[in-house]
């Protein structure tokens, strides 16, 4: 069946966070233990019904080149939705999480929706940053958050789902 709209979602956040994981749970429900095996597909999509539309989500990954600093304006083009993800045993990750909103600031669509999520969720012993800190920094910022699991697959469906509708409600 025809979609009735496309979507484009980046997916951004400091190398190893889990955004190729989170990816992969969303648009074929799996989790790659060898996890690089997706590096060089540029985007996947996957099509759901939102408020009785079909909608295509073509998502778009790094695959890798957050680690060179070396995402382009190209990326971000005509993306109306972000996934920014960040490690809860890593802090340093979601520390960075406000370069990153600088980046979607300088570089994406002034009406960009943006999902915060705060993956890894299922690694509690090792939890570095605290939920209710992220949400502090999600509501100040604008964003819309949520923690995950891409292992588990914990609010992986929706916390994109909610990005998806955001960008419905803004479209139609
Ligand atoms: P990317 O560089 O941000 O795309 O990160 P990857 O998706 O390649 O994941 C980096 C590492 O974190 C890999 O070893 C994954 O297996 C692991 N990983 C990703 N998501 C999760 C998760 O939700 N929980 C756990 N425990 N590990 C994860």
């Amino acid at each position: 069946m025809e979609e009735d709209y496309v979507f484009k979602i980046v997916v951004i956040g400091d190398s190893a966070v889990g955004k190729t994981q989170l990816l992969g749970r969303f648009t074929r429900d799996e989790f790659f233990l060898d996890s690089k095996s997706t590096i060089g597909i540029e985007f996947q999509t996957r099509t759901v019904d939102i408020a009785r539309r079909r909608v295509k989500a073509q998502i778009w990954d790094t695959a890798g080149q957050e680690r060179y600093r070396a995402v382009t304006t190209a990326y971000y083009r005509g993306a109306l939705g972000a996934v920014l993800v960040y490690d809860v045993t890593r802090r340093r990750t979601f520390d960075h999480a406000a370069r990153w909103v600088d980046e979607l600031r300088a570089h994406a669509d002034k009406s960009i929706v943006v999902m915060l999520v705060g993956n890894k969720a299922d690694l509690a012993a090792g939890r570095a940053v605290a939920a209710d800190e992220a949400a502090a920094f999600a509501e100040e910022q604008g964003l819309f958050f949520s923690e995950a699991s891409a292992l588990s697959g914990e609010n992986v469906e929706r916390a994109f789902l909610r990005l998806l509708e955001e960008i419905h409600a803004n479209v139609s």
